[in-house]
């Protein structure tokens, strides 16, 4: 039997963390769920599940859908796209049963790249590779989430670029419904026609839009993570803020920017460190940082507390003592001061 092999490649980078992540693993169970109910898809689609930040892994080999299970997503620091693609072309070279004199292979496989930034490490030695000889052999559609990506990047391995415009939750259900009848729709023309192409559902009535991949276009940042560390509980977790413009109260028409409190998130260290590619060294002063957190480990007041030996961000309860969870130090929560302070951000 020919099967469909269903690659989703994910970004887990910082800034999916919280309601993205949550939408994309209740995406893929949709995914999962209404596929098993199609005869078609049941008989020929095997999924495959790739996580990427700054590292790449495979959080599921291609599975036959009756017997795969949605993974939980970890959250990982960077956004490695150069080696997502080379982890996932080195699937394929393994995982995919190529076709030769003797045997028709498998159809070609249908990649869902998933991403909301932009590259942290460099592609290009990932994307010639690809379109020597990938570039037939499977096909890529690249969805960016939100308007933070460079689409003209993804357009070098896809002819098919999408954007998800909105990121509420009914944007990201009616999108999964979209890419299950893509699915659907191909599994029936391989079955049937022994078509090889994928067949996109159509985009009208929700929030994603084709995208000219060979225009330019203006990157924005839209999110400022920051990896926090409890000493009470040791565990890491990340603070989200999100982009916004305000008029300044002292300058007339001048745009000041800033960032407000999204949330913060516990998450899992080993996962983590094991998807993180190194320390960034970009900086935000917190005076452009609107909001502070609790603590989502141990529930203290203050979970924006900036360590004054080592630069790293701790919680505190409103004792007004403090202890550092990375370098141990003690001492008394104090104010910043008006000029606020450059703190290292996340790698995005
Ligand atoms: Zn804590
Ligand atoms: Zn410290």
């Amino acid at each position: 039997m020919r099967r469909l092999p269903v690659y989703f490649l994910v970004d887990v980078s910082e800034s999916m963390v919280g309601e993205p992540i949550k939408q994309v693993e209740s995406g893929m169970r949709t995914i999962i769920q209404e596929l098993r109910t199609d005869p078609y898809a049941l008989e020929t689609v095997y999924v495959s599940v790739i996580a990427f930040a700054g590292k790449a892994k495979s959080l599921s080999p291609l599975t036959e859908l009756f017997k795969f299970y949605p993974p939980v997503f970890p959250v990982g620091g960077g956004t490695s796209l150069g080696k997502a693609l080379d982890f996932l072309m080195d699937d394929i070279e393994q995982s995919v049963v190529k076709t030769t004199v003797e045997q028709k292979g498998d159809w070609k496989p249908i990649v869902f790249l998933f991403t909301d930034g932009n590259p942290t490490d460099d592609t290009t030695a990932a994307i010639n590779r690809w379109n020597s000889k990938f570039k037939r052999r499977a096909n890529i559609i690249a969805i960016s989430i939100g308007d933070n990506v460079n689409t003209q990047l993804l357009g070098q391995v896809s002819d098919n670029v999408l954007r998800l415009t909105e990121t509420d939750e009914t944007s990201f259900k009616q999108f999964f419904k979209w890419v299950t009848d893509s699915i659907k729709t191909t599994s029936v023309s391989v079955s049937s026609q022994g078509v090889d192409e994928v067949k996109l559902a159509p985009t009208s009535g929700i929030n994603l839009e084709k995208v000219d991949g060979t225009a330019p276009c203006k990157v924005d940042e839209n999110f400022v993570v920051l990896l926090g560390k409890c000493p009470n509980t040791m565990k890491p977790y990340l603070v989200k803020y999100a982009k916004r413009l305000s008029k300044s109260e002292m300058v007339d028409d001048f745009n000041v920017l800033e960032f407000k409190l999204v949330g913060a998130y516990q998450i899992d260290e080993e996962q983590y460190n094991s998807l993180s590619d190194g320390k960034s060294n970009r900086n935000i002063n917190t005076n452009n940082l609107v909001g502070a957190p609790t603590c989502p480990c141990c529930g203290n007041q203050w979970a924006m507390v900036i360590c004054g030996e080592c630069g790293q961000i701790s919680c505190a309860d409103n004792s007004g003592r403090c202890k550092c969870a990375w370098c141990g130090s003690e001492g008394s929560l104090g104010d910043i001061g008006s000029s606020g302070v450059d703190i290292t951000r996340g790698r995005g």
